[in-house]
């Protein structure tokens, strides 16, 4: 007879139930596994119903806190339940989710951003999808996915509001505008300057246009 999956206790005097727990146990644990296991079930069928992500995650996150409950019983043996299996089956799927929903959101900054026709509404378009990504990131256990994302599309937004603004520039010149195109080549350091330390890639953006700014007259 194996040891008792609750208190480990294996005695000849104890008798066990099916689910591996002994005749002390079984009165407060045999309704902790069926709660835990009614609970998959349910968080299953909402998970299947929602249709957002951040829906889909909640539901994750419960039936995932009910695997924890299982596999606190070592042993435990349950007809189609394998909580070592279902957690790692959890764990991939809120994966999918989180990188599914990283990929839309950025494809409709995307989208959204080309059609944009000013910096203010590109930065706008991506603006978005970086606040439904950080509500997401509060649905997860690790946000770190997504906290990258939200590092590349903030540059990826940066570096669009900048070439926008050195184009505008570039033609405020060509008519004979210098005081305008100094300010936009301004206006065009500063996007990339504002979400903290640039990168390299940066570095020679904001030196190009320095140059520019000092051959239109330097800053006001
Ligand atoms: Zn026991």
């Amino acid at each position: 007879m194996p040891a008792c999956i609750h208190c480990q206790t294996d005695s000849q005097f104890l008798t066990y139930d099916a689910l591996g727990l002994c005749h002390h146990c079984a009165p407060q644990h045999a309704p902790i596994i069926a709660g835990a296991i009614q609970g998959i079930s349910e968080a299953a069928a909402s998970r299947t119903k929602a249709r957002r992500a951040a829906d889909q995650l909640e539901a994750l996150r419960e039936s995932l806190g009910h695997c924890d409950v299982l596999q606190a019983y070592a042993g435990l043996r349950f007809e189609g339940v394998d909580p070592a299996k279902l957690r790692s089956e959890l764990e991939q799927m809120r994966t999918d989710t989180v990188e599914q929903a990283i990929r839309d959101h950025w494809f409709e900054a995307r989208e959204r951003a080309r059609d944009a026709a000013s910096p203010k509404g590109m930065a706008g378009s991506y603006g978005k999808a970086i606040s439904r990504l950080q509500d997401l990131a509060e649905h997860v256990d690790d946000a770190a996915v997504i906290e990258k994302a939200v590092i590349v599309l903030r540059a990826e937004r940066d570096g669009l509001v900048f070439e926008d603004l050195v184009r505008q520039a570039q033609l405020a010149e060509q008519q004979g505008r210098k005081s305008r195109a100094r300010d936009l080549y301004i206006e065009a350091v500063f996007a990339l300057r504002k979400d903290g330390t640039p990168d390299a890639y940066q570095t020679d953006k904001i030196e190009l246009a320095e140059k520019q700014i000092e051959r239109l007259g330097g800053r006001p």
